[in-house]
């Protein structure tokens, strides 16, 4: 170590402190990074690395810098990138010949504590979990700083690790604790950065988790948060307490409260059915581009969009609740005049959760606080019309609103608007005059002293005689006489020379002295007394975070209420019927999706049904590949999630009896990641299905066995659906593509086959018409699906001729004609189909052009 510099020593002494973490080391007017972080930061940042020595003899070490003034733009990156980093500000006064300067860690970042809005985005929510982990029972806690929102979750051994993953998919963190010494190998965290944080074992230790969480709510026991009896639950929601305390104790003020919950309360969507369903990301994207969110987020307020988030993925099990939700939705569609008037309220609102946390944590700045005024002030507004609907949730809502006339009022007396600061005549003035009478005081002193100061000015040109002679103010100097060369001989004798010009000198007085040092110390008096009435009225402020919060909480579900209506209203959504029991009707039921992708073109509705006592419960579903299988399960399966969140359907009527849980088995990908076969992931996903689903499931299986021989793959398919339909009797829905399924129908009574139409004539050629219709394919349609992908026309004739080879050897199969359309339906879905099919070729996917609302084959409803 001797060989080491001094400075290099102290720099070696902090990043001990944090190994896993990158150092931003400010060297004068730079954050330099050394060493391995300099490798990483020139990669992340693309800036440049060069190296620095350290005195003859001494080894170069790499360095790549940031000027401080850029610090925000390059700290967003490094962190969502998932990196830890640390801030390490000089603090001591730079003095020639001491090489060292005092420095000290000023700011800890990660992605899971930020805070400051600029580095969050507004419309998601920016969750830390913490995961605790045993062998009876695993937990989840999770926090967002930024709204303060808290709140823990458990499973029992036998809801592992689908619940888990479930959630973990749903919630999106980008920061996870551990405890020391475990591996996050085992957790599916979505997204491509996590920023993992090994903490020490008594963070989650049982005991100390709960004195430190009854401490910080200042309780004797945590039987109101609804985990007193859950140790690892208690440990989870523990350590990330103490971990907040370590990082930063001015964000624990945010968390006024904890909320337990199971997720068993809600539809359970696992994390392979959520990313399947492509609920909040499109798969293609990897974006909200292409999901359901995507169509359904029409929400105005970030609070709002957050909420939507949260309510797609927890669709509700409770009829009431659910139903209190379409009454509203039903209110607002029906009249698009209220719409409007909610929609030009909520534009007006900012975010009001994360400022009032900000105010919470006395980091808000001013225009922050402001704008929180202006929201306030729309509350009554919001509030009325709120009371003009007969809906009672919209009525209910009103009442959780609060204007907090207390804390418009407090920032009115308080605070200057911008505009208002020059027509104060005191130059960056912020708080009120009136608000404080010293503080009035110490700017009405400096007035005199300026006035002093400009009267001297006419004073000293009448005593010496020099018409030139002006008083002024720099930064250096202060303020000064100042005379031209050319007047020097009429200059008094108790000038005293400060400062020489070009053309003229600069003069001080022992009376501009005095009135000089007045002002500069009641300017010091006022930052500081201005800085303290500042931070004690967002204490004040701070003091109605539970209503503030409760407010914008009712926001943001009028917010998502208003936008599911809008939804409705453009994409022409009827309202759900919800009962308990089986049921599953659906009458020209469309993809919420791909209907919105169509561009104007027209969707093919389909029906659904499957029976209330369960005699019709398993719908095999036959065709071709690009028939449009999975589009019709996955509609199916949308619309049931989007009537149990509240929302009305892509359909012309549904009729749906509450699913606990969708399940979801789609064509897998690879997981090289780890290591699993195609197939192997498929028949893991089909045992965890079978292995949960109850009977008041929805099951979508499109293709199972695909990965395996034929033979292979068709003995499990019918295994499985064997068993769904006699054991299980979940709803079940399966596309398959070996139409030797079909025969199944003859041996279970409550399986119907059913099979994509397609047209096949001379005229047209093969025409797929996206409708489904009873009864089976009879052939695969491969070839023709090649030609459509554009293979070769050689190969596509001589697949052609193998195939007949084939067929003659075991007999050919006959090919299914779509006798349920009617001639007209089926001319105009021949026509649009060929168009479509046209258009796809050439790479642009399109839709299709009939009438809306013809349905596919016809069934009597029952209503
Ligand atoms: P499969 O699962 O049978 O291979 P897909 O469901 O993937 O077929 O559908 C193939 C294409 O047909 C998709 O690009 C989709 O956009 C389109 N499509 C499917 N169903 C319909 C429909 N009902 N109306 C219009 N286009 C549809």
């Amino acid at each position: 170590m001797s060989s080491i510099s001094p400075s290099r020593k102290q720099y070696l002494e902090f990043k001990q402190q944090f190994p896993d973490a990158i150092l931003l080391y400010q060297v004068g007017d730079f954050y330099e990074t050394f060493d391995d972080d300099a490798y990483i930061t020139s990669r992340e940042l693309q800036i440049v690395r060069t190296s620095r020595s350290y005195g003859k003899g001494r080894e170069r070490v790499p360095l790549a810098g940031i000027p401080l003034h850029a610090l925000d733009n390059y700290l967003g990156k490094l962190i969502q990138r998932g990196y830890k980093v640390v801030i390490v500000d000089q603090v001591g006064e730079v003095t020639k010949g001491r090489d060292v300067v005092e420095r000290a860690v000023s700011r800890i970042l990660t992605a899971g504590t930020l805070s400051e809005p600029n580095l969050l985005p507004a419309r998601q929510n920016n969750y830390l979990v913490a995961i605790a982990p045993a062998r009876g029972q695993t937990a989840l806690a999770a926090v967002d700083v930024s709204t303060g929102e808290f709140m823990v979750t458990w499973f029992v051994a036998d809801e592992l690790p689908v619940s888990l993953d479930a959630e973990l998919q749903r919630l999106a963190p980008v920061e996870c604790l551990l405890m020391e010494g475990r591996s996050s190998d085992g957790y599916q965290f979505p997204g491509k950065t996590i920023t993992i944080t090994h903490c020490p074992a008594y963070f989650f230790q049982h005991e100390a988790a709960q004195e430190r969480l009854c401490r910080h709510f200042g309780v004797q026991s945590l039987e109101a948060y609804g985990c007193a009896h859950e140790p690892q639950a208690v440990a989870a929601a523990g350590a990330i307490i103490a971990y907040l305390e370590k990082m930063n104790v001015s964000l624990l003020s945010l968390l006024t409260g904890l909320r337990s919950y199971r997720t068993t309360s809600y539809m359970i969507l696992d994390a392979h059915t959520q990313r399947n369903l492509e609920i909040l990301h499109g798969t293609r994207s990897n974006t909200v581009a292409g999901s359901l969110l995507g169509v359904l987020d029409r929400t105005i307020t970030p609070m709002g969009a957050r909420q939507l988030r949260r309510t797609i993925t927890q669709p509700l099990l409770d009829l009431t609740e659910l139903d209190a939700r379409l009454v509203s939705v039903e209110e607002l569609y029906g009249s698009p005049a209220l719409r409007n008037r909610f929609s030009s309220c909520l534009q007006e609102l900012g975010d009001l959760e994360r400022v009032a946390g900000r105010i919470r944590q006395g980091t808000a700045v001013r225009n922050e606080v402001l704008g929180l005024r202006d929201y306030l002030a729309l509350m009554p507004r919001l509030c009325d019309l709120l009371q003009s609907c007969d809906a009672p949730l919209l009525h209910a809502l009103s009442e959780e609103l609060s204007g907090c006339p207390e804390v418009g009022a407090l920032i009115d007396r308080a605070l200057l608007r911008s505009d208002e600061e020059d027509e104060s005549g005191d130059e960056g003035r912020i708080i009120r005059p009136g608000y404080q009478a010293e503080l009035d005081e110490l700017f009405s002193s400096i007035r005199d002293s300026r006035r002093w100061m400009v009267s001297l000015e006419a004073r000293e040109r009448q005593r010496t005689g020099i018409k030139s002679l002006k008083v002024g103010f720099n930064k250096v100097f202060g303020y000064y006489i100042e005379v031209s060369h050319a007047n020097a001989r009429l200059v008094p004798d108790d000038y005293m020379r400060k400062q020489t010009l070009v053309n003229a000198e600069r003069f001080i007085t022992p009376e501009l002295k005095e009135h000089e040092a007045l002002i500069l110390s009641a300017v010091e008096r006022i930052e500081e007394m201005e800085r303290s009435i500042y931070a004690d009225l967002l204490r004040q402020i701070g003091v109605f975070y539970a209503e503030l919060m409760s407010t914008a909480a009712a926001v943001a579900r009028v917010d998502v209420l208003v936008c599911l209506a809008e939804v409705a209203a453009h994409q022409g959504y009827v309202r759900p019927l919800l009962e308990q029991g089986h049921r599953l009707e659906i009458v020209g039921g469309r993809h919420p999706v791909v209907e919105a992708g169509l561009d104007g073109d027209v969707f093919i509705p389909n029906d659904t049904r499957l029976e209330a006592d369960l005699s019709e419960r398993v719908f095999l579903l036959t065709g071709p590949n690009m028939a449009g299988k999975s589009t019709y399960l996955r509609q199916v399966a949308l619309i049931t999630l989007l009537a149990q969140i509240g929302s009305f359907v892509p359909a012309r009527q549904a009729r749906i009896g509450l699913v606990d849980r969708i399940f979801t088995r789609v064509g897998a990908e690879d997981d090289i990641a780890s290591g699993k076969s195609t197939f192997m992931v498929e028949m893991e996903e089909t045992a965890t299905i079978l292995h949960h689903a109850t009977q008041h499931s929805l099951i979508i299986l499109d293709e199972i066995g695909r990965g395996t021989s034929t033979y292979d793959g068709l003995a499990i398919a019918r295994a499985v659906v064997e068993h769904l339909h006699n054991e299980i009797g979940a709803r079940t829905l399966f596309a398959t593509h070996y139409h030797e399924l079909a025969g199944m129908a003859d041996e279970l009574s409550h399986l119907s086959v059913y099979t994509m139409a397609i047209s096949d004539d001379e005229e047209t050629g093969i025409v797929f018409l996206h409708r489904i219709m009873p009864g089976c394919a009879g052939r695969s349609y491969g070839i023709h699906v090649a030609k459509l992908a554009g293979m070769p026309l050689s190969i596509v004739k001589r697949a052609e001729h193998v195939l007949e080879l084939l067929e003659a050897g075991r007999g050919s199969e006959p090919a299914q004609t779509p006798m349920a359309l009617s001639s007209a339906d089926r001319r105009a879905a021949v026509a649009s189909s060929v168009r479509r099919q046209v258009a796809e070729t050439k790479g642009v996917v399109r839709g299709m052009n009939t009438q809306p609302g013809s349905g596919g084959y016809d069934w009597q409803s029952d209503e």
